[in-house]
């Protein structure tokens, strides 16, 4: 089976200040285009993609930033039309004639998914044309305006009532017949309605809620969104040890502790501190601590552990990044911690800069085993997310 798919990018659209038509905008990882096109080049039942353009331009890689051409479906480029089914006719000329199946896709709809992909051709090569449409989940109700007044007329059963997606699947003799119909004078919205004018039934197959289309200012922000969730939290984690030796402070996520021993370090050794910075490092792929702030250099000779922190905190904030949330587990035999543990999330959220909630500081006892258990040292883990700031 040769499947050719038809892209429709040729929409004039602007987003409000942007000087490129939407589906040329990156809503993240590339554009609505290039996401578009992605779907279909990755699948294995597509054989041809044909991109329709707006008006008068035809060249491919510099109107979609560059999509690389790995081995897979050619892809050609042809210039639109006024309208939609101008520009889909004109990509229909450039359609192979081994063609089966032709799908049609609007660029505007960068998540459809290879399981709808499937499911149209599929629909389309036996039926002849097939159609993703979701049933609509509110009730319908079909109005007229009177004077001024939008007033409703009749209230449509909802179970026979579908919203178009799509890709929209024909057989390639049922495509011609329907692009003739729109050449013969027909206006329609869609290539499903110029083929029902043409005499064929159009079968509808199951479309996807999250195949959107990307219409609004609002529809484009959740798309970005979408594109972002999970692709850019950075994960890393920090560990810390100090030695407990008399004559020095306890300071522990900012806060002085009142007890016999104290750490010993080069800074105010505070562990938990030092934990989450090789964190927030780490998870900005910037290093550690040592890095930054190095022991042999004696402007951090007894340095607040805290301000570090906070230096860390603007300088990943500097590369695009905020903190997410912070787990920290503190390893000590004595005292407990428990009753400072507030204070301390409170000092660490305030040093990087976000509300309590996000950080979670726990205290641990080692059991009396090893040198944690017996006291003569203090340790701490921590994890911590970055997300990339909106
Ligand atoms: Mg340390």
């Amino acid at each position: 089976m040769f499947v050719s798919v038809i892209i429709a990018a040729a929409g004039s659209g602007r987003r409000l200040g942007s000087a490129v038509p939407k589906q040329m905008l990156d809503i993240g990882g590339g554009t609505m285009l290039e996401h578009s096109l992605r779907a279909f080049h990755g699948h294995r039942l597509v054989s041809e993609i044909v991109v329709v353009l707006p008006k008068g331009r035809t060249a491919l890689g510099c109107e979609t930033g560059g999509v690389e051409a790995p081995p897979g479906p050619a892809v050609h480029a042809v210039g639109g039309g006024d309208r939609r089914q101008d520009s889909v006719a004109a990509a229909f000329d450039r359609v192979s004639a081994d063609a089966d199946v032709v799908l049609i896709h609007d660029a505007a709809r960068p998540f459809v998914s290879a399981g709808l992909i499937e499911r149209t051709i599929d629909a389309a090569m036996t039926h002849g044309a097939a159609i993703a449409a979701l049933q609509s989940r509110d009730t319908v109700k079909r109005v007229v305006r009177q004077s001024g007044d939008t007033v409703i007329v009749d209230t449509l059963p909802r179970e026979t009532v579908y919203l178009a997606q799509t890709p929209q699947g024909f057989r390639r003799e049922v495509l011609a017949a329907a692009i003739a119909v729109g050449r013969a004078g027909v206006e329609a919205t869609d290539e499903a309605a110029l083929a029902e004018r043409a005499g064929y039934l159009v079968h509808v197959v199951d479309g996807d809620p999250g195949n959107l289309k990307i219409t609004t200012e609002e529809d484009f922000e959740a798309a970005r969104r979408r594109t972002s969730r999970g692709a850019t939290d950075r994960v890393g984690t920090g560990y810390d040890l100090h030695r407990l030796v008399e004559g020095r402070p306890l300071v522990i996520g900012g806060v002085t502790i009142l007890f016999e021993r104290g750490a010993l370090g080069h800074s105010d050794a505070d562990v938990v501190c030092h934990a989450v910075t090789d964190a927030i490092l780490g998870a900005a792929g910037m290093g550690d601590i040592g890095r930054h702030f190095p022991d042999t250099d004696p402007a951090w000779k007894d340095a607040s552990s805290l301000d570090l922190l906070r230096q860390v905190a603007t300088l990943v904030a500097g590369q695009g990044y905020e903190v997410g949330n912070l787990d920290v587990t503190v390893i000590l035999e004595r005292p407990k911690i428990r009753d400072a543990v507030d204070a301390m999330r409170a000092r660490v959220a305030e040093a990087v800069g976000v509300d309590a909630s996000r950080v979670s500081i726990k205290g641990k006892t080692n059991e009396g085993v090893d040198a944690i258990g017996r006291g003569e040292a203090i340790a701490a883990h921590a994890v911590a997310i970055l997300r990339r700031r909106r």
